[in-house]
């Protein structure tokens, strides 16, 4: 059992029925959500839509308008941010530049104790968790970006906070060394149990990091799953659309026995879906499918139900992944992507090459609109 799935286990954290206002806007509205102890939860969704006011909520920076939020069962609306058991890591990180990264990660637990020695151990015990040791008497400008968000991630941590809220750690580091430190931060996670809770503007971190993510849009979440349910099953096509790259074919539906059939354009054949649950026929349906599901091919395939005639238009070779855009009668460009192993399967498919598209009935899903 995941905790999510496990009715006997208890969140840590609760949003119930959550409403943020500023003045007459309102940033969060009537959000109920439930994060659980040892979860690696990702915050997504475009730029305004509410993640910061969220975790700026959890941390005690901003109350909620109405509803609650509950930490270990207490309703933590009326403890001020210092005595929660949460802590917040912040993008720009907030190093003092004049300590060095021993003082820096000592800091906060000098304020709460005067028992050296247990400073000094939980300091140590930070530095070999971050592997920063050889490092802990440099000062933050002596050290690489990766470092410094290593320091900032061991001072957040010191404290041993149930929760630790993360915006957008990796900002400011560069691609590769991102990758890495996404793995960093999953591997931390683990050891410590504490629960994270990160939000990103990049959708593959969310994925690559999270146990759940929240797909959220105007301060309501619209989607709250595991990365592989969020990727294959997408409720919406907000969410298809949000979450990697996608063909949404928008139609007219029918059902046929187990089947439904979409159609979808003048002179163009149907598609066909055998969709996972139960669909509403009665309105306008969009069949989403990924790049990587449709095949390319120069020759008509055999016994294809959906299959579909075009031009390429264009070709992104990413080295180990091409996708090709074709034109199909209509108009409408579709993307068929495939993995450039060993050899280049399509390596005789060039621009303006007529082509046939195919994917099988259940390599997309139907959304309602
Ligand atoms: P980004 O990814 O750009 O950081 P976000 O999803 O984190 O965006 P929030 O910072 O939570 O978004 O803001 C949500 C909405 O609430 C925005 O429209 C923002 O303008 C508004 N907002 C946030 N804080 C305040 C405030 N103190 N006063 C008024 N409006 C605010």
């Amino acid at each position: 059992f995941a905790p999510w799935e496990n009715p006997e286990e208890k969140p840590l954290i609760e949003f119930r029925n959550v409403t943020k206002r500023f003045g007459s806007f309102t940033a969060i509205d009537d959000l109920s959500l439930d994060i659980y102890a040892r979860e690696f939860f990702a915050l997504l969704g475009p730029s305004g839509c509410g993640k910061t006011t969220m975790m700026r909520m959890l941390a005690g920076f901003e109350n909620a308008t109405e509803g609650q939020i509950l930490l270990s069962g207490q309703n933590i609306g009326p403890i001020p941010p210092n005595r929660r058991a949460v802590n917040m890591m912040f993008q720009s990180y907030a190093l003092f530049p004049h300590l060095s990264v021993w003082e820096n990660i000592a800091f906060g637990l000098k304020r709460e104790s005067k028992d050296k020695e247990a400073i000094s151990a939980r300091v140590e015990e930070m530095l070999r968790l971050t592997r920063l040791t050889k490092f802990a008497k440099r000062k933050p400008h002596q050290i690489s970006g990766g470092q410094r968000q290593r320091v900032a991630l061991a001072r957040s941590l010191a404290k041993a906070p149930k929760l630790l809220l993360l915006d957008e750690p990796l900002g400011a580091l560069d691609r590769k060394l991102r990758e890495e430190t996404q793995f960093e931060l999953m591997d931390i996670q683990e050891k410590t149990g504490t629960t994270f809770v990160i939000v990103t503007h990049d959708q593959e971190e969310a994925m690559t990091v999270a146990s759940r993510v929240a797909v959220m849009d105007e301060g309501k979440l619209i989607q709250v799953a595991t990365p592989d349910v969020i990727y294959e099953a997408p409720n919406s096509v907000y969410v298809a659309d949000f979450i990697g790259d996608v063909n949404l074919i928008e139609g007219r539906g029918t059902t046929e026995g187990e089947r439904i059939r979409l159609d979808w354009a003048e002179g163009q054949p149907p598609i066909w879906a055998t969709p996972r649950g139960p669909v509403d026929t009665d309105r306008a349906l969009t069949f989403a499918i990924r790049p990587e599901k449709v095949s390319i091919a120069k020759d008509k395939p055999e016994d294809r139900r959906n299959l579909l005639e075009g031009e390429v238009i264009d070709i992104a070779y990413l080295g180990n992944i091409s996708t090709y855009h074709v034109k199909i009668a209509g108009g409408q460009i579709i993307k068929a992507q495939t993995a450039n192993t060993r050899r280049l399967a399509n390596r005789d498919i060039t621009w303006e090459d007529r082509v046939w598209l195919s994917f099988t009935e259940t390599s997309g899903v139907l959304l309602e609109h």
